[in-house]
C-alpha cells in the first residue's frame, strides 16, 4: 500500500467519521475529531453542497480507509464481489474486507489498530492454521484458526492486556488467553456497521 505520510487523523476529520487509525488513542478524548468536528484546513468549516459524485466517492473512501487497504487492492475488492452473483455486490465487498487476515487479528482485540495488524503480521508474528503468514491481505476462510508465534506470546499478550478493543464481533470466535481467532461465518447484513451506505460504492464503481 502506498504511504500516507499526513496525520491520519486529518482523514477522520475529512471523511467526519472516527476511522480507528491510531489504535489506542482513538478511544480516549485525545482523539481529535472528538475535539474538532469539522474537516481540516483553512476551509474545512464551511459547509459546501456535495455532488452525487462526492458522495459516492467519500463513501468509498471512508470504508476503503477505515480498512487501510491501497486503492488499486480496494477495486480489485470490488470486481470480485461484482463477478459473483449469490451475494449483494455491496454486502460481499464488507464481507471480504471484513476476512482480511489483518482486519481480524485488530478485531479480534490482540492489536490496537488495522496498521499495526499490518506491521505484525509483515513481520511473521502470526499464524493460519499453524503456518507462518505473512500477508496482511490474506483472505481467511471460516473456521481457519489464527494463531500467535510461540516466541511472540509475550509480545501479543502485553498488547491484548492494554488493547481498547474489549469485545469482539459475534461472527468471530476469539480466545484471548490461548491468543487464537477465527471467522465463525461471514458476517450478515444487519452484523455489519449500519452507518456504511455500500450501495453508494457499488454506485461510484458502476458510473
Ligand atoms: Fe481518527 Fe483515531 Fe485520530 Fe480519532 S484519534 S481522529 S479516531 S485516527
Amino acid at each position: 500500500m502506498s504511504r500516507y505520510t499526513e496525520s491520519v487523523c486529518k482523514l477522520c476529520r475529512n471523511e467526519g467519521v472516527k476511522l480507528f487509525l491510531k489504535g489506542t488513542r482513538c478511544y480516549t478524548t485525545k482523539c481529535a475529531i472528538e475535539r474538532r468536528r469539522y474537516p481540516s484546513g483553512q476551509h474545512g468549516q464551511e459547509r459546501k453542497k456535495q455532488s452525487e459524485f462526492a458522495v459516492q466517492l467519500r463513501e468509498k473512501q471512508k470504508v476503503r480507509r477505515f480498512y487501510s487497504v491501497a486503492e488499486k487492492q480496494f477495486s480489485g475488492y470490488f470486481d470480485t464481489a461484482n463477478r459473483q452473483k449469490k451475494i449483494p455486490t455491496g454486502l460481499k465487498l464488507l464481507q471480504i474486507l471484513e476476512a482480511r487476515l489483518d482486519n481480524v487479528v485488530h478485531r479480534s482485540g490482540m492489536v490496537p489498530s488495522r496498521a499495526q495488524a499490518r506491521q505484525l503480521i509483515l513481520h511473521g508474528h502470526f499464524l493460519v492454521d499453524g503456518k507462518k503468514v505473512a500477508i496482511p491481505s490474506y483472505l481467511l476462510k471460516a473456521g481457519q484458526v489464527v494463531s500467535v508465534v510461540e516466541d511472540s506470546k509475550k509480545l501479543i499478550r502485553g498488547l491484548v492486556e492494554g488493547s481498547p478493543v474489549a469485545t469482539h464481533p459475534t461472527w468471530m470466535n476469539v480466545d484471548k488467553e490461548g491468543l487464537t481467532a477465527s471467522l465463525g461465518n461471514l458476517p450478515a447484513r444487519e452484523d455489519l456497521d449500519p452507518t456504511i451506505k455500500e450501495a453508494l460504492i457499488v454506485e461510484h464503481y458502476s458510473r
